[in-house]
């Protein structure tokens, strides 16, 4: 495939989203960088195809150093397109939820997109979608899991939920000290039709996860009850703007409570 250059105006930081957390807008999809209390940093998602030389300047700025790791939302393309590139290049392990792994290790691909559901300009970016199954190669790491919950030394003071719905193997991050959440696709705080459009003032609100990419809406709805019975403060969603103050639980509580009337598409909800 030929390169794509993404465009300057396209790659946005985010600085201080809540303590040690800062992103990368790259096009229509968010990175986030969490920064420990030893100096260390974790990389959660890895963007489009293209994006790896943007995260690495970015990286080298924002911190200084190679991250201890890649951590995986999931593994659509928008969020694991750099992930290898970047992992060579850093010599660092990506981790991702074992459910992820036939779709992050060539055997399989993701059920076609529900286009029909709302995919607002996507379908335009579909010469940067990967052709064939993704395959990070020996780079992926299994998440560990002691059979109840997941855990991961390089992310001290974060937990791992998991979180499916959007794919069988998404996770969140949940920070409880302060009550930071980063929930990748698990909902977004803007409209898929506007992915392209968040550089404009839009009021940022909290929506359901991307409709045309997902495939269990029974068990994204669980998920997102799950996340708002945490009660975040600040939210750092995969798409949209990073969300903080005294009415996000509130918000997404009520995503929760109404999530078929306002999440589901309707030609889902027909069947
Ligand atoms: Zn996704
Ligand atoms: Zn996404």
């Amino acid at each position: 495939m030929d390169k794509i250059d993404i465009a300057d105006d396209q790659v946005v930081p985010m600085e201080a989203i809540a303590r040690g957390l800062r992103g990368l807008k790259i096009t229509f999809v968010n990175v986030f960088g969490v920064t420990h209390g030893d100096g260390s940093w974790t990389l959660i998602d890895a963007a489009i195809p293209f994006s790896a030389s943007r995260i690495q300047s970015w990286a080298e700025d924002a911190f200084g150093r190679a991250p201890n790791a890649i951590v995986l939302t999931h593994g659509h393309f928008d969020h694991v397109s750099a992930a290898k590139d970047l992992a060579d290049y850093w010599d660092v392990p990506i981790y991702a939820h074992p459910l992820e792994f036939p779709y992050l290790t060539g055997q399989k691909e993701y059920p076609p997109p529900n286009w029909a559901a709302g995919g607002g300009l996507m379908p335009l970016v579909s010469p940067t979608l990967p052709r064939g199954p993704i395959d990070l190669g020996s780079r992926l790491r299994a998440l560990p899991s002691d059979g109840s919950r997941l855990d991961l030394e390089e992310l001290p003071g974060w937990t791992l939920l998991h979180t499916p719905g959007h794919t069988p193997g998404h996770i969140s991050f949940f920070r409880n000290e302060d009550r930071t959440l980063l929930v990748g696709d698990a909902f977004c705080t803007t409209k898929p039709e506007s992915f392209f459009e968040a550089n404009l003032l839009q009021h940022p609100e909290l929506h359901g996860p991307p409709a045309y990419f997902t495939s269990d809406w029974d068990a994204a709805r669980l998920s997102v009850l799950k996340l708002a019975q945490l009660a975040p403060t600040t939210v750092a969603p995969g798409h949209g703007k990073p969300l903080a103050g005294a009415d996000v639980a509130a918000s997404l509580q009520e995503l929760a409570m109404r999530f078929n009337e306002v999440a589901v598409p309707e030609n889902v909800k027909a069947t």
